[in-house]
């Protein structure tokens, strides 16, 4: 048995029923996009992922990356081998243009890709989705000859990118970021400073590292304004594309974690180095902002493959492990502890909990191609409005999730949960990053009332909260009892959602303390609202296929049955948010700490 299997039924039950892979598949751009041969695409990368990624995750956890006396980074044993077999196969292409050697397949695939790649090892695959976010940001504000220099060889994996913004003084804060950059005779720049945290900033992985170094030009405005973007490559690159001169910078040291073990964390030391400007000075934040939804929906992908990864490991121990008698079992033996119906408990929980931030992931990628893809600027202009909203939920949800997924795994375990062996821990210690780095969930909270639910005053999220009440009254009205159960309980949800929002909408602006204080309980109401409302779209298109005698009954079934749970058992804990939302701040500010 497979460490893990990527859950390909469950994967194209989204992609076909809660997200339309195929309507995708029609717009501008994406004409090559066969959605069968697309799955053929996600079974195979699935298998390679499952077989070459997975075996390493522990093999990561305990060896870690190390640092050698002279800087550089070794991988644990078996990543230059398996990274190598992950570029030649072209999986890192696959959502890149064509002119630059990728597949030009939408950011949907690559996010179902990366559903896989993370469940198989997390720490293995921050490094091509870094890779990623540097190929987007040269993709937009690159220069041509940036871009003709770079990207190939990015695009294909062979040289790997990274993001540098934290400063031991700026992490939240970015605007306090001191590194300098000063032009030299030639219209290149000298970057100066330190930067910590910095993910795969040193390794042995590919032929060339290429920095994104967020930095100071001379006389840039304080704060945010000022915030200028550089390419820093560890290695020059010649006129002929060739590598040359080593560039100014190290790894002074590397980090040691709670979790992603092998995902080399580092200190890095920038001292005089040659950097290229990207675009124009002072606009990297803006640039940055613009990045945001790609990375921060990966982020929030990585709660959904952890807790995946986790639930299968989970479902196997509690079949195979035989504790007490359950009721009604024979007596003479011991049940396994599946039998039990606290543990069916967990189990049920972790994957409905899991089947909801898939469709939400998928729904926000799909949401992201549209929105750049789609001729009518109408529909455009409203995918892209609905992306905004849904990334700070898909961050911040989906990675609070991933903690209490993986958590509930171990529980599932007993005390062979807590023991390193079983392999299970190392999920939960894996997760716990995914909450604190691309924007704590704090912050994601903060941009969910202070960004978000202004977005045309409130006109988007009113938008938003009418379609998950057109959903709950469809289904209200359905004959079939358990699509009637889920509708009733989607109302519910819905009306305490409503009167959150708009008591936030009516005091957040008079107070912003108000809006503050209410932050985090807001964000989560909206991720298991948003949950519940794209489980009742999936329970009611498994029960369309149900009755029309499409598709595999007992999985569809479970479908319905999982939305049900849902809807009954962990949506009613979205009312309970509520008066903390509609509190106010005065408890938070009176506390003396
Ligand atoms: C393993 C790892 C990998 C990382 N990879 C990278 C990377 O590749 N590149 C990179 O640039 N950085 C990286 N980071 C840095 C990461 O993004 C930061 O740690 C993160 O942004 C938080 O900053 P901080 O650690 O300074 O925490 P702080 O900003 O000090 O936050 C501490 C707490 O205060 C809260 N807080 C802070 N400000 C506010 C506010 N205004 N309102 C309300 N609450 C607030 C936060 O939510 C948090 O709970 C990584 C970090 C780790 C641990």
């Amino acid at each position: 048995m497979p460490e893990y299997e990527a859950p390909l039924a469950d994967m194209r039950f989204v992609l076909e029923n809660v997200v339309d892979l195929q309507a995708l598949a029609q717009l501008p751009g994406f004409e090559h996009v066969d959605p069968e041969t697309t799955y053929g695409i996600l079974e195979e990368s699935g298998r390679f992922f499952s077989q070459e990624f997975a075996p390493l995750n522990r093999v990561g956890d305990t060896q870690h990356s190390r640092r050698g006396e002279d800087g550089a980074v070794t991988t644990p044993a078996g990543f230059v081998g398996a990274y190598r077999r992950y570029v030649d196969a072209g999986w890192q292409a696959v959502p890149f243009p064509p002119e630059y050697g990728g597949g030009g397949f939408p950011w949907l695939v690559a996010i179902a890709m990366q559903e896989m790649m993370t469940a198989s090892n997390m720490a293995f695959s921050l490094c091509p989705l870094l890779t990623q976010g540097a190929i987007d940001m040269l993709l937009h504000y690159g220069s041509e000859e940036q871009r003709e220099v770079y990207l190939p060889r990015m695009v294909t994996g062979e040289w790997t990118g990274t993001m540098n913004l934290t400063e031991p003084q700026a992490g939240s804060d970015v605007g306090a970021l001191t590194t300098r950059a000063v032009p030299a005779d030639d219209g290149t720049w000298r970057i100066t400073g330190q930067k910590i945290f910095i993910t795969y900033g040193e390794h042995d992985l590919a032929d060339n590292i290429v920095h994104l170094v967020l930095a100071r030009v001379p006389d840039a405005p304080p704060g945010t304004k000022g915030i200028s973007c550089f390419i820093v490559p560890k290695f020059l690159v010649n006129d002929d594309g060739s590598l040359g001169e080593r560039n100014a910078l190290e790894c002074v040291s590397i980090e040691r974690k709670m979790g992603i073990n092998a995902s080399p964390t580092c200190v890095m030391a920038y001292d005089g180095a040659v950097g290229y400007l990207i675009g124009e000075a002072n606009q990297g934040m803006r640039y940055m902002f613009k990045m945001m939804n790609n990375a921060r929906l990966s982020v929030g992908v990585e709660g959904l493959s952890l807790g995946e990864r986790a639930y299968q490991q989970a479902v196997r121990y509690a079949t195979e492990r035989r504790q007490g008698r359950a009721v009604g079992a024979p007596p003479g033996a011991d049940s396994p502890i599946v039998e039990h119906p606290d543990v069916r408990r967990m189990l049920l929980t972790m994957r409905a909990q899991i089947e909801a931030l898939r469709c939400l992931a998928y729904l926000n990628a799909e949401s992201l191609d549209i929105a750049g893809r789609h001729p009518d600027p109408a529909v455009a202009t409203a995918r892209q409005e609905l992306a905004d909203l849904l990334t700070p939920i898909t961050k911040g949800w989906g990675t609070d999730l991933g903690v209490e997924l993986t958590s509930l795994a171990v529980q599932v375990h007993g005390g062979m949960g807590y023991i390193e062996e079983t392999g299970v821990a190392q999920h939960y210690r894996d997760a716990r990053i995914a909450p604190i780095y691309e924007g704590t969930n704090g912050i994601q909270a903060m941009d969910m009332v202070g960004r978000k639910l202004p977005m045309r005053a409130g006109g988007v999220m009113a938008d938003y909260l009418a379609g998950i009440e057109a959903t709950a009254a469809e289904l209200s009205g359905a004959a079939e009892p358990d699509l009637a159960t889920i509708g009733k309980h989607l109302a519910d949800a819905h009306a305490a959602l409503r009167q959150a929002t708009d008591w936030l909408l009516a005091n957040g602006l008079a107070d912003p303390n108000n809006a503050l204080a209410a932050a985090s309980p807001y964000l989560r109401m909206c991720g298991i609202v948003t949950g519940g409302w794209l489980l009742a779209r999936s329970a009611a298109a498994a029960q369309r296929a149900l009755a029309e005698g499409r598709g595999d009954a007992g999985f569809l079934t479970q479908k319905v049955l999982t939305a049900r749970f849902y809807a009954e058992q962990l949506l009613p804990q979205a009312a309970g948010l509520a008066p903390a939302v509609t509190a106010g701040p005065g408890d938070l500010l009176a506390a003396v700490f």
